[in-house]
């Protein structure tokens, strides 16, 4: 009941609806097909099942330990061979570029992988997540020296990479910042903070760590302004990569979490620790966001990797479990409980979320492949803009739907759902965190309707509305679509409506805009996915006119949400009694 199986024609499928095949004719990608995208998920998809998976439920049960004497932690041994397998098959580099040693597939494929690795075992796949965010980073901002040291080795997965911005007073608000990076006469940085939440800042699965750490040079402005970036091995290293001695990080403890038990989140200690500067001087946040924005769709697909487990788990039960009889039950005693209609019900909104949320992320992913690949600026830049608007988006409407689905899956299984034993209740656990790291979701809101909505009057956001506005006449034309199509016609104008007056109020610099800040994040996030699972249905397959259908009169049908997008301020303060 625990397996989990790889379904890799549905993620072709959504690949494919979400653009596959335009990204696949970028120069980059020559020589690079369908059938050999598909090739490499399947091989994917064997390690996963077989080699991945497995370690899950010991993960749970087991999670990492710290040693305080020494401040190590270590991991579960099958973790070890899982690690090594995903290290030995390059997975770590598949999207990374052919002159850099890498597979040289389009990101989109990588983020495919990243969804089935986290269904496998979510707190696993927790470190090559980050591990891709920092190799992002040193990418785009590192210089000659930092990527022949370092990228390599991560590239490789010899090295794992952290990203470290929290500290006790600075969650949400990163300006708060107070770590402080003194100068060395070597030109190097001694590094001095505490960092807490690090995950996987602390292992045993490889023999160094890279530390992306963001800290204040003496004399910088307050804020965001006067943060810069710095680079920080576990262990220090020669000019060829040979270990030498231990960096002055340590870890001081790991979080007792509600779940990713597996994925030690680490209290890092920086007693001047030495470190090196990437990008520029209190150029940290700028850097930094190029590791956010990969992270972000990251952790949104984290949403949909846990809900396909719950969905695989769930329907697996309710084909075991018996319980009264159906209408229609023709059988011998007591139906199977996935033949009642109201555990159909769920199971079928589980499915239909599922693909919707991983339309939405394989559509941001393959607007970052065009943004960063085509040989045109100007279609660089648009799909540039496409990715800064969908991002928050990608991140919190997979999430928010991921512990709902997750709910519903434990819900399937009745009381055995609350019972540990089934294993269900662990991706109810383990996807809680997904809509409060990287950012909150309403931290995601606000990122919304400021940057991506109001900065520039509502236009980015009006050009996705007329894609949708494509999507609307294709699926018009569908025999079986049109309560879906007249659901999506009802939230794009709710969502034109909503966008205007965000626009018209001054985005999140208006009190009233930031109240209603996640229900028209939730009302963006509903019409994105939820426009793509309809033109995935357009072709006629009745699974995916069934889903369209489903998904749209429980989500998109939110033309309520316009009402609480307005709501306002005050109506929340004289809630609370505080007006
Ligand atoms: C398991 C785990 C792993 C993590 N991994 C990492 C990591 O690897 N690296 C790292 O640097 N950090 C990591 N974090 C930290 C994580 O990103 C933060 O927890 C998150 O950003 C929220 O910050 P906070 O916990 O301080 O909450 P707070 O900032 O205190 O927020 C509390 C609540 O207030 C809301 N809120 C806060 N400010 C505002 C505002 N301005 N407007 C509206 N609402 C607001 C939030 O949305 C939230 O609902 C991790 C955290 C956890 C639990």
């Amino acid at each position: 009941m625990n397996g989990y199986h790889v379904p890799v024609d549905r993620i072709m499928r959504a690949m494919h609806v979400a653009g596959l095949g335009d990204v696949l004719q970028l120069p980059p990608f020559e020589g690079i097909d369908t059938d050999a995208v598909r090739d490499v998920l399947q091989g994917f998809a064997t390690l996963a099942e077989e080699v991945i998976a497995p370690t899950d439920r010991e993960g749970d049960l087991h999670g990492a330990v710290l040693d305080h004497e020494t401040g190590c932690v270590s991991v579960p041994a099958s973790f070890h061979t899982a690690h090594a397998e995903f290290a030995k098959g390059g997975w770590t580099s598949l999207s990374a570029p052919s002159h850099l040693g890498g597979g040289g597939f389009p990101g989109v494929a990588a983020t495919a992988t990243q969804e089935i690795f986290g269904s496998a075992n979510l707190a696993l796949s927790l470190n090559p997540v980050l591990t891709q965010s920092a190799i992002e980073l040193l990418e785009r901002w590192g210089d000659d020296r930092q990527q022949g040291l370092y990228l390599r080795r991560l590239l490789d997965g010899v090295w794992t990479g952290t990203m470290n911005l929290t500290e006790p007073d600075a969650g949400s608000d990163v300006g708060a910042v107070r770590a402080v990076a003194e100068p060395l006469d070597d030109g190097r940085w001694a590094i001095t903070g505490t960092k807490i939440y690090i995950t996987w800042g602390e292992h045993d699965l490889t023999d160094n760590i890279i530390h992306l750490v963001l800290a204040r040079v003496p004399g910088g402005p307050a804020g965001t302004k006067g943060i810069s970036l710095f680079l920080v091995p576990k262990v220090m290293v020669d000019d060829e990569g040979h270990l030498l001695e231990r960096n002055s990080v340590r870890c001081l403890s790991l979080e007792h979490k509600m779940g990713i038990n597996a994925s030690p989140t680490c209290v890092l200690e920086f007693d001047r620790a030495i470190g090196e500067m990437v990008g520029p001087v209190h150029g940290g946040m700028a850097a930094m966001f190029s590791m956010m924005n990969p992270a972000r769709l990251a952790i949104g697909l984290e949403g949909t990797a846990v809900s396909e487990r719950a969905y695989q788990q769930a329907v697996d039960y309710a084909r075991e479990r018996r319980q009264g009889r159906a209408p229609g039950w023709a059988g011998e005693g007591s139906s199977p409980i996935i033949e009642h209609p109201d555990v159909r019900r769920m199971l079928v909104s589980i499915a239909a979320s599922i693909d919707a949320c991983r339309l939405l992320t394989f559509a941001t992913a393959i607007a970052a492949d065009v943004a960063r690949y085509h040989p045109d600026a100007k279609h660089r830049v648009a799909a540039q803009r496409r990715v800064d608007l969908l991002t928050p988006l990608a991140k919190s409407f997979p999430t928010d739907q991921g512990v709902r689905n997750a709910s519903l899956a434990v819900q399937v299984h009745g009381g055995m759902g609350f019972v540990e034993e089934t294993g269900v209740a662990q991706r109810y656990r383990d996807v809680r965190i997904a809509t409060i790291y990287e950012g909150t979701n309403g931290i995601q809101a606000i990122d919304l309707v400021g940057r991506k909505v109001a900065r520039d009057g509502g236009a980015s956001m009006a050009e996705l509305c007329d894609d949708i506005d494509t999507t609307v006449q294709q699926a018009s034309a569908v025999g079986g679509l049109e309560t879906a199509t007249a659901s999506l016609v009802r939230s794009l104008a709710a969502l034109r409506e909503a966008t205007d007056w965000v626009v018209s109020q001054g985005g999140a610099s208006s009190v009233d805009v930031l109240a209603g800040a996640t229900a028209y994040q939730e009302l963006a996030g509903a019409v994105a996915a939820g426009h793509l699972l309809i033109r995935q249905a357009c072709d006629g397959d009745p699974v995916d006119i069934a889903r369209a259908t489903v998904f749209a009169v429980e989500h998109l049908d939110r033309v309520a949400l316009l009402d609480t997008v307005r709501l306002g301020a005050n109506t929340l303060a004289a809630g609370l009694g505080l007006a």
